[in-house]
């Protein structure tokens, strides 16, 4: 069932004509069939709409998505002379981590950061899985101080993770994180993606389990 039509006559002046009751009914139940079919498709067009801009198995949007918003969230960034945020996150060393606990724990690992990603964030920010094991957060109106608070609670809590896959506790694991902000590092997307990236690299060029902004 997707609903009910209720339909009140409240001078009550059909109770009596049955064939005006018998006319309110056919057209009720054909306007029903409209309105029913119209829901229908809806809730098909944003489950398809859904499946094509969010990553199954994080639950989190994906690269297409982030790269048909980000544009949009500058464009509102810009008109509001407003700050933005943009957060890149990598898990170091994971291909070792699927090389010795495999592959579904490795999938185990990314869901619950996934998780913790869209947990971490307000209903504004945007979170997705940019590829494998990397993570890009959007975070309107953040200037670089509060986008370094939000990546170093992120970082804390991803340590923090603990999971249990076969009946063994996993290591825990950690993440280099670059950070960048609209628009003292860049105004567009995709300068903007650029820098993040390459605070991410110099994170792990570094050592690794660190948070670096970047530098102009
Ligand atoms: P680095 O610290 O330099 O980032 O090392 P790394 O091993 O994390 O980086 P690299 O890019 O060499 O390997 C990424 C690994 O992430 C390779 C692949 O096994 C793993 N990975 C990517 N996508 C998935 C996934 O969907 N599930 C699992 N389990 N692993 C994935
Ligand atoms: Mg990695
Ligand atoms: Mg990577």
């Amino acid at each position: 069932m997707i609903g009910i039509l209720s339909i009140l006559d409240p001078q009550e002046n059909l109770e009596n004509t049955t064939s005006v009751n018998g006319d309110l009914e056919s057209l009720a139940l054909e306007v029903v069939g409209h309105i029913g079919l119209a829901i229908t498709n809806l809730r098909l067009r944003e489950t398809l709409k859904n499946s094509a801009i969010v990553d199954v198995l994080t639950g989190l949007f994906n690269r297409r998505y982030l790269n048909e918003t980000l544009a949009r969230e500058l464009a509102r960034a810009n008109r509001a002379k407003l700050s933005l945020g943009v957060i890149m996150l990598d898990i170091d060393h994971f291909k070792m981590f699927n090389d010795m606990h495999g592959h579904e724990a490795g999938d185990l690992v990314l869901k619950e950061v996934g998780l913790l990603l869209k947990n971490a964030l307000r209903a504004s920010d945007i979170a997705c899985r940019y590829g494998g094991e990397e993570f890009v957060l959007v975070l309107p109106e953040a200037d670089m101080e509060i986008s370094k608070l939000r990546a170093e609670t992120i970082r804390d809590n991803i340590r923090a993770i603990n999971l249990v896959y076969g009946g063994l506790t996993l290591p825990s694991i950690t993440v280099s994180i670059g950070i960048c902000v609209f628009p003292d590092d860049g105004i567009e997307a995709e300068t903007l993606l650029k820098a993040a990236d390459d605070a991410l690299y110099h994170a792990k060029r570094n050592g690794r389990d660190q948070i670096q902004v970047y530098l102009r």
